[in-house]
């Protein structure tokens, strides 16, 4: 395969592209109302290899990429549209941006003040430990991505260049951590995506996780997009070779590699590159798991599911989880209810084989934990939805089914009440049952701010 120069498309060069030149005026102009509020960048192999111009403005893929104008409410899009259209300077453009933004729950789940973990007293940087398990760690040079998805839960730390965002470099404070933590058999490497990176920085970081007596660490995952926005990292990049062999380094420590792939639309699936760069990762040992949100205009149909997995199932990938779209950001776009979540769940899985059936969901990733709903049934005439935790503040919670009235417009976790007349669900009835809390504050911010978010 030639060499694949990797060429981004953001806010500042987008309408050079060929294939927009079909758009309306109207439309170009929505998306640059809706790029000054969320980030914007798509590559020349989204754009060339994934987007189906024909459809476009209604393609799966252009719509995961490109912002759409229904993404911002009207007063948002308003106020924001006037500013350019009155050609405001950069510092009126960028104030307008920032006041919708923070409008917009920029940090749901507590993922700012309630999982960052201490060590020696300091908070950790870069790091987030929720689940006794696992814990995840966002390298600083992996936290961007070869392009955004229009309703990425992270698209704060895109937009923001400091303040907000999480990050760490400190290798030997984390494996401190993990020593110290002989609960904890997983590290997540996340971002962004940690595959920006290039080999020669992750290999510092898994070199050195491997070089240290951490016993307890069995498996190391990297949760990534790369495979669905740049399979050239795997073969053409100048360093593919080299993270290969990496990977390959990893395996033989010992040391289970899980690669926990996002991919959204089955085309993702189907292009000769991303089907070698599959096939050439699977040979050095590691695993691919895969995962999604479910999403309006993009992916909220059964047959797109099980397609995708059974998909994935044939190039030797394991579906590991279908989630909802956090309550943050264009939620309102590309979220749907819970009701058609479990249905389009349901009848995807039914129509899969048993190795496809490793996937759950539909999950939403909360502040007390993974809540996956198990189904829709009637108990002496309630209409209710059957929950359970996956993973739980306090382990306890998981795997316990409990019950929610049925509504048939809830989107989220906090749109709903306990079933039975209940004023409480179980596990809010004594918050002094959280065992684990990887943060001394995590209590008292929990009892302060019970609500879900
Ligand atoms: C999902 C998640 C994990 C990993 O959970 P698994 O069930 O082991 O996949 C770890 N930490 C956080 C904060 C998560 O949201
Ligand atoms: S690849 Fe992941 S982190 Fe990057 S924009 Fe998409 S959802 Fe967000």
């Amino acid at each position: 395969m030639s060499n694949k120069k990797y060429k981004a498309y953001t806010l500042q060069n987008f309408r050079t592209l060929p294939q927009i030149q079909n758009i309306s005026e109207e439309q170009k102009f929505s998306m640059e109302v809706v790029g000054h509020v969320f980030p914007l960048k798509s590559n020349n192999y989204v754009v060339e290899k994934l987007i189906d111009w024909d459809k476009v403005p209604h393609d799966p893929v252009f719509v995961l990429t490109f912002p759409q104008k229904e993404m911002l409410n009207f007063l948002h899009f308003e106020k924001m549209a006037a500013a350019l259209r009155k050609g405001s300077n950069k510092q009126e453009i960028l104030d307008t941006s920032n006041k919708i933004r923070v409008e917009l729950n920029p940090h749901p789940a507590g993922q700012v003040d309630q999982n960052v973990p201490s060590l020696n007293g300091q908070k950790l940087k870069g790091v987030q430990h929720k689940y006794p398990e696992t814990v995840l760690f966002f390298p600083c040079q992996g936290q961007t991505c070869h392009a955004y998805c229009s309703f990425c839960f992270r698209w704060p730390q895109f937009v923001w260049s400091n303040d907000l965002k999480f990050a760490g470099k400190e290798t030997e404070q984390l494996i401190e951590y993990v020593h110290n933590h002989p609960e904890i058999t997983d590290i997540l490497i996340t971002g962004g995506d940690p595959l920006f990176m290039n080999t020669n920085n992750l290999s510092t970081y898994l070199k050195a996780l491997l070089k240290t007596a951490t016993p307890n660490l069995s498996t190391i995952r990297i949760g990534t997009k790369v495979l669905g926005y740049w399979p050239y990292r795997f073969l053409t990049d100048s360093d593919a070779d080299e993270l290969l062999a990496l990977f390959k380094e990893v395996t033989l420590a010992g040391k289970h590699l899980a690669i926990m792939a996002h991919f959204n639309h089955p085309r993702e699936l189907k292009t000769n590159a991303v089907k070698e760069a599959i096939s050439q990762i699977l040979k050095t040992g590691a695993q691919i798991r895969t995962q999604s949100p479910l999403l309006a205009h993009i992916n909220n149909d059964p047959k797109i599911w099980s397609e995708m997995w059974n998909e994935q199932v044939k190039l030797g990938c394991i579906p590991y989880y279908m989630f909802l779209v956090r309550d943050t950001g264009a939620q309102h776009y590309f979220g749907i209810s819970l009701a058609e979540a479990m249905d389009i769940y349901q009848k995807a899985y039914r129509s899969v084989s048993g190795l496809s059936r490793t996937v759950r969901g539909p999950i939403m990733s909360c502040t007390p934990g993974k809540v996956q709903i198990l189904g829709i049934n009637e108990i002496y005439g309630e209409k209710v939805f059957v929950l359970q935790f996956l993973q739980g503040r306090n382990p306890d919670w998981v795997r316990r089914p409990f019950f929610a009235e049925y509504d048939e417009k809830a989107m989220w976790f906090d749109d709903l009440k306990p079933a039975f007349g209940e004023d409480k669900f179980f596990f809010e009835k004594n918050t002094d049952n959280i065992k684990f809390s990887c943060a001394d504050s995590q209590k008292e911010l929990w009892k302060k701010s019970f609500a879900f978010s």
